[in-house]
């Protein structure tokens, strides 16, 4: 019997990401981080495990981590909050679960997958998704777990200004979106992806991104691929990006590499929506495509073939 083909890979967020502006021991920090997120969800999927669980386990290690702007280290709100949105598909079944601003879940990631499992909706926000999340006994944590005096201090630097910054472009020396993200093909033959973000800095008026809306951060189709995306939130949502690539390659017969090229490098770009997405297909290609100085990425396959990588 021929060995059944798997990959996953994740990513940190993408944005201007200069080799000259990191530190050594950060950098080692980040490759730490991706890799531990990656290992454990390879190891799930080389246990035959399904593609979703490996998907929300390697983001559920990436949520935990300070340095990305989910879970832990989510960036603050306006008024000093954070609001924290994720979503989840299963390419098998097409069921998705997302949920959006929700302030006290530990892992948003989890809740996602609690709302593809066991409600009848796909999208939970705010103050009804934490109710769900009672209800499914999910952990809450305190405002003092989520915060970092690095996210304080960006938005302290931002605060008086009226719009809202995607993570580190206050910054504008480490401008990046520092959304995390997994895709991945299992040993049957399923595909899953999952995002999770604290969106933009100094973010007001219950602004949502791209990140839980099905279709825009996140897409899965056993017929296609599976896409999760880091960027610009307002011009995923208007390109539908990670549906887009899908559908390039359902209905253009695009490979898996054109159908990125397309939306990320020309589309994208013209609309000056800046970022980068990671997917897979369901022959188990992998592409981690931006049109950024950097995007913190990393994959594994089933084939021996490994990366991580943090710039151009
Ligand atoms: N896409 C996310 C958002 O707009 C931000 C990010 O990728 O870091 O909320």
């Amino acid at each position: 019997m021929s060995k059944k083909k798997f990959s996953i890979a994740v990513h940190g967020g993408a944005g201007t990401i200069l080799k000259k502006l990191m530190n050594a021991e950060k950098e080692r920090i980040y490759k730490k981080a991706l890799s531990v997120s990656l290992e454990v969800g390879y190891d799930i999927l080389e246990e035959g495990g399904s593609a979703v669980d490996a998907v929300e386990a390697a983001v559920y290690e990436l949520e935990n981590f300070p340095l990305f702007n989910a879970g832990k280290g989510a960036v603050f709100t306006h008024d000093g909050k954070h609001e924290m949105d994720a979503s989840i598909m299963d390419g098998k079944t097409l069921k998705a679960g997302a949920v959006t601003c929700v302030q006290r879940v530990r892992n948003p990631v989890v809740l996602a997958r609690e709302v593809m499992e066991f409600s009848e909706h796909v999208l939970l926000s705010g103050k009804g998704a934490e109710q769900f999340a009672k209800v499914r006994k999910i952990k809450l944590e305190n405002d003092n777990y989520f915060f970092t005096d690095e996210r304080f201090k960006q938005l302290q630097e931002v605060i008086n200004e009226e719009g809202a910054h995607l993570d580190h472009n206050i910054n504008v020396k480490d401008k990046k979106f520092g959304t995390v993200g997994a895709v991945a093909l299992d040993k049957n033959g399923n595909l899953a992806a999952a995002t999770s973000t604290g969106g933009m800095t100094n973010k007001r008026f219950g602004r949502i991104g791209d990140s839980p809306i099905i279709g825009s951060g996140t897409y899965a189709n056993n017929k296609t691929c599976a896409v999760s995306c880091t960027g610009h939130g307002e011009f995923f949502i208007r390109a539908v990006v990670a549906y887009d690539i899908s559908c390039l390659m359902e209905y253009k017969n695009m490979t898996l590499k054109q159908a990125c090229k397309e939306v990320v490098n020309k589309k994208l770009v013209k609309l000056g929506g800046e970022g980068g997405l990671i997917a897979v297909d369901k022959n188990g290609n992998i592409e981690l495509a931006f049109n950024s100085e950097g995007m913190y990425r990393g994959y594994k396959t089933s084939s021996g073939k490994e990366l991580i990588g943090i710039y151009k």
